[in-house]
């Protein structure tokens, strides 16, 4: 059952993430002062952005999907490789690792993704996407609208950084860049093709995403940070026949309706209502005419949750919730396919306090913000889940004002991740993520 396989895996992670973390910390010594290092990261960091910025455009105009990233690759291990980093390409596919040994202290992996979405970009940009791809055997547009470009350039801009500063630092850095992050399967492929086994298993991990806060600014939280996510694929079985006759048919379009309305009362009824749930019915696939009664109907949804105990309760009351439909209307059982996808994304309490008092001392107080559970979810879980201390932050790409306007009562919000208008405003953006990013790592690696 997926959802017993769930809770075992949950119990597994949290013992080995929680022995992972006392192993990793015993080696932690003084905290990092970005005071006297402040002048030469932001000399660095300026004197590489033209250069980020053209990537970052190239990039943007180029998107590929998930496990097509090959361009993107190639791109990023040109770059890295330049600079020194022993780079392995295909990995899980299209990803890389890129490796770079400065002495011995602790391994600390850096994040990015590869992939794009399946949309159309109308923002207009001179750099805006005009590419295409197949996607589900049809052609689509194809768009950066996550902002993995932004953090492709952040990623690029930390590893020169910090050769920029490796009298500062000691210890491997591993960047590695997933694919198809967007279908929350391309770090568990890096996984599979043995990414730790090959390269060791790093004392850290981090990795950063854009959000609609101001730029400058960064986003931050202990704990759970990012949802679980799952997916509901069930079908109903009934009898078809005619409209006009439905005492010689069982309706599976009134079943699927039924469950449509019935499954949400396990979300207001079963869990905990101070606890996140949400179970969404996306898709409804059934008949062909308004006279027909046909034989099937098949439910799409998706199931959040940041708890494991909220999840399988979730879980159980969907299956429930189905098979007490086809048990009122005298239906064969329904099949159901509940599919465990991203975990949360749960970040290390000790980790974040740390990296946090370095964030604030370097971008200041105001510029470094508490904020609240994302309800997307996110597959950076999966390397968290190899026991692996990590830290996942947010860095923000509006115009500050424009972030205040939208803020008052009535405005239109700003267009936010995976919109068409999605628009990060690139250097303000980079340089903060590259900032933040060097900064984490470092403080790591004293
Ligand atoms: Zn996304
Ligand atoms: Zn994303």
């Amino acid at each position: 059952m997926p959802q017993r396989l769930a809770r075992a895996f949950c119990a597994i992670a949290a013992i080995t993430t929680l022995a992972g973390t006392l192993t990793a910390r015993s080696a932690w010594s003084a905290e990092l002062d970005p005071q006297p290092l402040k002048p030469r990261l932001n000399r660095l960091v300026d004197q590489m952005y033209p250069g980020l910025q053209g990537i970052y455009e190239d990039l943007h105009a180029h998107p590929e999907l998930g496990f097509q990233e090959t361009r993107t690759a190639a791109k990023l291990a040109a770059e890295m490789r330049k600079l020194g980093f022993e780079v392995t390409e295909g990995l899980g596919k299209t990803g890389l690792v890129a490796i770079y040994r400065n002495g011995s202290g602790p391994a600390v992996m850096v994040r990015t993704e590869l992939d794009a979405l399946p949309m159309e970009e109308k923002t207009g940009l001179p750099y805006a996407s005009k590419a295409h791809a197949q996607y589900n055997g049809k052609d689509s547009f194809v768009a950066h609208s996550c902002g993995h470009d932004i953090h492709m350039a952040s990623w690029l801009g930390t590893a020169q950084a910090l050769l920029g500063l490796k009298d500062q630092w000691k210890g491997t850095l591993m960047f590695v860049a997933q694919p198809s992050e967007e279908t929350v399967t391309g770090a568990q492929a890096m996984l599979d093709d043995g990414l730790l086994r090959r390269f060791g298993k790093p004392a850290y991990a981090f990795a950063l995403h854009t959000s609609s806060m101001p730029y400058g600014s960064v986003g931050y939280l202990a704990g759970p940070t990012t949802s679980n996510s799952d997916s509901l694929d069930i079908r109903f079985h009934g009898r078809g026949g005619h409209g006009s006759a439905p005492d010689k048919t069982i309706d599976p379009v009134l079943m699927a309706s039924k469950f449509v309305v019935d499954v949400q009362s396990v979300v207001s009824r079963e869990k905990d209502p101070m606890a996140f749930g949400v179970v969404t019915v996306g898709a409804i696939n059934t008949g062909s005419a308004g006279n027909i009664i046909p034989d099937q109907a098949r439910v799409l949804g998706t199931i959040r949750s940041y708890s494991g105990s909220v999840r399988s309760k979730l879980h159980d009351g969907i299956e429930r919730t189905a098979k007490a439909q086809a048990a009122m209307a005298a239906a064969p059982a329904p099949d159901i396919q509940l599919t465990k996808g991203a975990d949360a994304v749960v970040n290390d309490a000790a980790l974040v306090a740390r990296t946090v008092k370095v964030f604030e001392a370097a971008l200041g107080k105001d510029k470094v913000l508490p904020i609240p559970p994302i309800t997307a979810s996110e597959d950076f879980s999966a390397f968290i889940n190899q026991g692996i201390p990590s830290m996942f932050f947010v860095v923000g790409v509006h115009d500050p004002k424009k972030v205040a306007e939208a803020s008052q009562p009535g405005a239109k919000p700003l267009p936010f991740n995976h919109s068409p208008f999605f628009a990060p405003v690139p250097e303000p953006t980079i340089k903060t993520g590259v900032q933040a990013m060097t900064l984490a790592v470092m403080n790591v690696m004293q």
